[in-house]
């Protein structure tokens, strides 16, 4: 199966699935704000600085903006991947949230046949960005 997210389903589950991708995007989201504290940092130290400290200080802020810029981004990612696969979890029959199981998939449209382990309704999980 090459499609990542049938697999994780299969393996794990959708509802543990979900559960750890807000983990991880909610720690990105921590990494992104401890580069602003670092890149405020540098400045400051910066402003008392003289030399090749000042050109490591400046180096620093570079640095850690662009890890700043690379936490939130996948920040962002993350956290709307899981949203719009929460979006489609609910059985469009009985309602139940998050319990299904893979049945397939279609790579080429980047779809996932699911079935709801409770009614047995079959229906469709779009898995495109
Ligand atoms: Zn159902």
């Amino acid at each position: 199966m090459d499609n990542p997210l049938a697999e994780h389903f299969k393996r794990i589950g959708f509802r543990k699935w979900y559960e750890r991708q807000l983990l991880s995007s909610h720690a990105h989201m921590v990494l992104a704000f401890l580069s602003v504290i670092a890149v405020v940092g540098a400045m400051e130290a910066f402003r008392t600085s003289e030399g090749d400290t000042q050109l490591a200080n400046v180096l620093f802020v570079v640095l850690c903006a662009a890890i700043g810029a690379w936490a939130m981004r996948r920040y962002a990612f993350l956290l709307m991947r899981a949203e719009q696969a929460a979006n489609q979890a609910s059985c469009p029959d009985c309602g139940d949230y998050g319990r299904f199981h893979v049945v397939g998939h279609r790579p080429r449209l980047q779809e996932i046949d699911v079935r709801c382990s409770r009614c047995s309704r079959g229906w469709i999980f779009s898995t495109q960005p």
